[in-house]
């Protein structure tokens, strides 16, 4: 389940957003996580209760956002919806896509309190 190492580097992520403007605890962490970026979102979701005890993450109301994918299709020379890696292009069926879109897990946005 790599959804653990990923949770680990959100908090290592919001550890370090402490660091520089330091802040007692989250209390709202946005999340993306494309939907071609390769997350189990529950499973991401679980392993983040899971770290949150005791770190800047306790009692955190955690939303994840999932985008759709994207993908430029050199065919037809367009931006086209993906569903998941490895699909065709909707609009040619060709394979010869570049995901553009929802491929990322990252932090949107962290709402704090300074105590
Ligand atoms: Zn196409």
């Amino acid at each position: 389940m790599h959804e653990v190492s990923l949770a680990g580097g959100i908090l290592a992520a919001v550890e370090d957003a402490a660091r520089k403007d330091p802040f007692a605890r989250v209390s709202r962490l946005r999340l993306e996580a494309g939907k071609l970026a390769g997350v189990e979102v529950e499973a991401l979701r679980f392993a983040l209760e899971a770290l949150a005890p005791g770190s800047l993450l306790a009692g955190a109301h955690i939303e994840i956002e999932q985008p759709d994918g994207q993908a430029w299709c050199l065919d037809c020379a367009s931006n086209v919806p993906l569903l998941q890696r490895g699909a065709p292009c909707p609009q040619c069926g060709g394979f010869w896509l570049q995901a553009n879109g929802g491929t990322e897990l990252r932090i949107l946005d962290l709402q704090v309190e300074d105590h």
